[in-house]
């Protein structure tokens, strides 16, 4: 029995263990999700050497960058500084940062409309915003804009080859872009929207938004009153896991409509 989990402080609210249930029962394979919670003050300790209990980890907020200076970084990871997928690779720790792979395979699979040959416009400059904005770049034109506008500068110029925008003139930008992606918490359950006047996109604009809960947020619900194309952010959870999934256990897995079903009805 190969164990495999995800480690964060809190890890309670993950829904990591349903989808890899899933995958387990669908392949046949032999392995168990645990949560591993792990205190702030003892990340370092445990990505330096990590228990040789698991074949492999996931790893969430807060410690993404903790992982990421502990373990060998490939792709986004090492521009990104974070690392959410761990595996073991010729007696060393390896890690990756799955979660700009989950956005664009969540949006090929659920947007097969999207033209990146137009701008694609990412709100938000987080963690989540950095990821995605690295993995759309090597599509084409990529903006940023955040509320603190110093900190969508600062994300244009460590990823590079990204423009990047004030708040202000978000409403502006909307009518050359392709691609609207909202990176922010905004439009969480309990939160304010993200209150944009959609209408001024282009007719054949796709909005995602990567808050999946609730799955369709106000900003999704006033673009496809628009009938314009949505994706919404489940797709980005459940494709995201696939990297870790193939790496632990070399079966790239899939994410249909069961799957889906069965995070949905935990929401
Ligand atoms: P983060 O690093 O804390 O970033 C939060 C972002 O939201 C910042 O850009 C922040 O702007 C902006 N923001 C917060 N409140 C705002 C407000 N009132 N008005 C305007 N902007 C506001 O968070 P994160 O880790 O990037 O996560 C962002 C969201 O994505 C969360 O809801 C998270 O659950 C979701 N997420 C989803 C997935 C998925 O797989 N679907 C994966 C990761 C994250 P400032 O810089 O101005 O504060």
């Amino acid at each position: 029995m190969r164990k495999v989990g995800v480690v964060g402080w809190p890890v309670t609210q993950s829904r990591s263990p349903v989808i890899f249930g899933h995958w387990f029962e669908r392949y046949g394979v032999e392995g168990r999700y645990e949560l591993i919670p792990v205190r702030p003050e003892d990340a370092d300790d445990f990505f330096q050497n990590l228990p040789a209990e698991w074949t492999g980890v996931n790893v969430t907020i807060p410690h993404k960058e903790a992982a990421a200076r502990h373990v060998q970084c490939h792709g986004p990871a090492l521009t990104l500084g974070v690392a959410n997928t761990l595996w073991r690779q010729g007696g060393a720790v390896h890690g990756t940062s799955s979660d700009g792979h989950g956005f664009v395979a969540s949006l090929k699979a659920d947007a097969p409309a999207w033209d990146p040959s137009m701008l694609n416009l990412v709100v938000g400059a987080g963690g989540a915003s950095a990821a995605i904005v690295a993995a759309l770049k090597s599509f084409g034109e990529v903006m940023v804009v955040n509320r603190t506008t110093s900190r969508a500068e600062a994300l244009a110029e460590k990823i590079g080859g990204v423009q990047w925008a004030s708040w202000d003139a978000l409403g502006d930008v909307l009518g050359k872009a392709g691609l609207l992606v909202n990176a922010t918490s905004l439009g969480m359950t309990g939160t304010a929207p993200l209150e944009l006047d959609v209408s001024r996109l282009p007719k054949n604009a796709v909005v995602a938004d990567i808050v999946y809960n609730p799955l369709e947020t106000p900003l999704l619900a006033a673009a496809r009153a628009q009938n314009l194309f949505t994706v919404d952010g489940l797709g980005m959870l459940l494709h995201q896991a696939t990297v870790g999934f193939e790496r632990w256990f070399g079966i790239a897995p899939d994410v249909d409509a069961e799957l889906r079903a069965k995070v949905v009805a935990t929401l």
